[in-house]
């Protein structure tokens, strides 16, 4: 089956040739590691990791690098605040972020890396960008010098006019083009830094991403990612590091972004108490209802994260399970369905891959057979989905809180034995003090299960 992929760079849908079909190598912007992930930045987390997993099924070999950046203002401020190290400050949320990102269902990639532990790579990269006349030192400043790049630009399609009429750059007495950006800056002795041939100082942001790109993918590579925020300046001026660096067409043959999350129909923000991190989603919510809900529109269109349509995920996700609980003695093994297959390849449509399952779960419904059953659990794997026991599912829901699995089954043991021994008011008592609790109970041949209603 033949991929087709969005291009930024083109602007259209291309069928997707990797530079060498034995490894294909990806590349997604990783998060900026001071506070909880929101469900902003779990989109791309979910949209890429459904591609690499996709990939992996189409390719032999995948390397799929996402970094975590670690140094920059908002942690040093951080830092200095607390009177502690940029580590100390980083630690927390990267643990946290690894841990919630795994309970939305994201494998983890290939490879992590932290900005700091590849600060030589940067001075490196810098050195020789200076070296081709690409870059220039100024007041412990290192910049990157635009009009040096003949093409800049190309990914954003915004010239240098623009870019200053634009008023979007940083202006500065020591910059010789209102354009050009930091690559290295000076850094007090409160501020965490590295020696470097231009004194101590931290890299800039983009030359974080075109080390560690460089690193473990190599000069070219086929596929970087990231939100549709990065575009500009971020991944234009990666491009223009990494491309002037190694005297490249190319930096990545295909770029792709994800679009804009709101939530509630409005821009997230803290102000607007609308602030959405997936860490306090999951004190409510099962991790693959959150995710349901990131791959229920495509990944290029805006998405809109509301209360209601993580209600509706959970009842999506429930039909699918009860197909999978009520065919619980079909043997199967997971098959991805050719039509899942098509429509993933075709520039990641999850919508319709999401629908398709749907389809498989209303025919096991009506005719139960083992190779829809096999279909339906092998395609939901390739989205992440369907991970969970049918019967662990339905318990998990969220309830009341006041009774745990063991009391649940405690209370349906008594149930039993009321009605054995014909007390059916005490029976009837317990399913209603159960029901009030909302806990569904289904008399099956010779056993009760049970599920959370709500
Ligand atoms: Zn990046």
């Amino acid at each position: 089956m033949s991929l087709k992929i969005h291009n930024t760079l083109t602007r259209k849908k291309e069928l997707f040739v990797p530079l060498d079909p034995s490894h294909v190598r990806l590349y997604a912007c990783g998060p900026t590691v001071y506070d909880h992930a929101h469900i902003g930045n779990a989109r791309p987390v979910v949209v890429f990791d459904v591609l690499a997993r996709l990939l992996r099924r189409l390719y032999p070999r995948v390397t799929y690098v996402r970094n975590i950046t670690d140094i920059d203002d908002k942690i040093n401020e951080r830092a200095r605040e607390r009177g502690v190290s940029i580590a100390e400050v980083t630690e927390e949320p990267t643990r946290i972020y690894r841990q919630d990102m795994l309970a939305i269902g994201a494998l983890p990639p290939d490879q992590e890396p932290r900005a700091t532990e590849f600060i030589a790579q940067m001075i490196a990269m810098t050195e020789r960008l200076i070296e081709k006349g690409h870059a220039y030192e100024a007041e412990g400043h290192v910049l990157f010098n635009v009009p040096s790049m003949a093409d800049y630009g190309g990914l954003s399609r915004r010239n240098r006019k623009d870019l200053i009429d634009g008023a979007r750059v940083e202006v500065a007495p020591y910059k010789r083009d209102p354009a050009d950006f930091v690559m290295w800056k000076p850094s007090d002795d409160d501020t965490p830094g590295w020696d470097s041939p231009w004194g101590y100082g931290r890299p800039g942001w983009h030359i974080e991403c075109s080390a560690m790109s460089r690193e473990y993918l190599g000069e070219t590579f086929d596929i970087h990612a990231g939100g549709l925020d990065l575009i500009f300046p971020h991944h234009e001026n990666e491009i223009a590091q990494s491309r002037c660096c190694f005297g490249t067409d190319i930096m990545a043959k295909y770029w792709m972004h994800n679009g804009y999350v709101t939530v509630e129909g409005e821009k997230m923000s803290k102000s607007l108490g609308n602030f959405y991190t997936v860490h306090d989603l999951l004190e409510e919510w099962p991790g693959e209802v959150i995710r349901y809900a990131l791959l229920a529109g495509h990944y290029r269109a805006p998405l809109d994260y509301s209360k209601q349509g993580l209600s509706e995920a959970k009842s999506a996700l429930d039909r699918l399970y009860q197909a999978l609980r009520n065919t619980d003695e079909l043997e199967s093994e997971p098959v991805v369905s050719d039509a899942v297959l098509a429509a993933l390849s075709d520039d990641l449509n999850t919508p319709l891959a999401i629908s398709r399952l749907h389809e498989m779960a209303s025919t096991l419904n009506k005719s139960p057979n083992a190779a829809t059953k096999s279909n339906l659990i092998g395609s939901a794997e390739l989205l992440g989905l369907l991970g969970d026991d049918p019967e662990d599912w339905f318990k998990r829901g969220s309830s009341d809180g006041d009774l745990d699995d063991a009391g649940i089954e405690a209370l349906i043991v008594a149930r039993a034995t009321a009605r054995q021994t014909k007390d059916f008011a005490e029976a009837d008592r317990i399913r209603d003090e159960l029901l009030t609790a909302g806990i569904a109970l289904e008399d099956g041949s010779g056993a009760t299960t049970w599920k959370r209603a709500r």
